[in-house]
């Protein structure tokens, strides 16, 4: 890893209860109270329970921050179910993601709508995750890299040079997510090293080299640290784990070592 701050979300997607979604969030802080100064952690808990993950954030000591799993790109109106940056934010969340794999292959939201919402969370003033990976059969059509960089490109579109101090990268191969597979930390690398290849070319190589660009898909305790030691992967986005408090603050140590 280098001197990029490693980023380790823990997305628990539509998992927990008013009452687990408190006892897990207590379990973070608690478990990766060591950690908290030398890596970002942000926990991603379902909307209906943002704002009493986010009290008890408050009410201790703990840098970890929390984000939302989705918002919309317009500010108010007739919008039925959608939640907009403003109440992401009055929520006390300081972060979102945009484009997970679930949202464009089971939700349906293309790469411009993904856009969107990213051009809205960075006019908002949120840290932003844009979630990119191509799917296996692109994987196995030889189009890995044309999918990250059609997904990088347009999900970036309109994002300007200052702007990508907020922009995290998360490169998620649809494959590895919730399967249990994971890439090997040298395929995952080298999605990686594509990626900072991209932003260099459509920004700068300073921007390049600060942006983050963390993995997800199937990080586990056992391969957290092979895949962190890669010299582009700057930490994880975590599904499954992240509602396992032993697990999730064992893969924020890894990234901290
Ligand atoms: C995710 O939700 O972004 C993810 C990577 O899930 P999992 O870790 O379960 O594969």
């Amino acid at each position: 890893m280098s001197d990029r701050k490693p980023y380790v979300g823990g997305n628990w997607k539509m998992n927990t209860s008013v009452d687990s979604s408190s006892a897990l969030a207590r379990g973070v802080v608690d478990a990766c109270g060591s950690v908290q100064g030398s890596v970002d952690i942000v926990v991603f808990p379902p909307a209906p329970y943002l704002i009493g993950v986010n009290s008890i954030m408050r009410s201790r000591p703990t840098s970890i921050a929390t984000g939302a799993q989705d918002l919309y790109f317009e500010a108010d109106g007739a919008f039925t179910g959608e939640i907009s940056v403003a109440m992401v934010k009055d929520c006390g969340c300081g972060h979102a993601l945009a484009g997970h794999s679930e949202r464009r292959h089971v939700i349906g939201e293309s790469n411009e709508l993904v856009n969107a919402k990213v051009r809205a969370a960075l006019e908002g003033g949120l840290t932003c995750v844009l979630c990119i990976g191509e799917t296996l059969e692109q994987r196995e059509t030889g189009q890995t890299n044309a999918i990250n960089e059609l997904q990088l490109r347009t999900g970036l579109a309109d994002v300007g040079l200052r702007q990508m101090d907020k922009v995290v990268i998360a490169y998620e191969p649809v494959w590895a997510i919730g399967t249990g597979k994971t890439a090997s930390p040298e395929d995952a690398q080298a999605a990686h090293a594509f990626i900072r290849g991209l932003l260099a070319e459509m920004y700068s190589d300073e921007v390049a080299q600060r942006t983050r660009i963390i993995y997800g898909g199937s990080v586990k305790p056992s391969n957290a640290a092979s895949l962190f030691a890669q010299p582009d992967i700057d930490g994880g986005l975590i599904g499954g784990a992240s509602l396992k408090i032993e697990d999730f603050s064992a893969i924020a140590k890894a990234a901290a070592s």
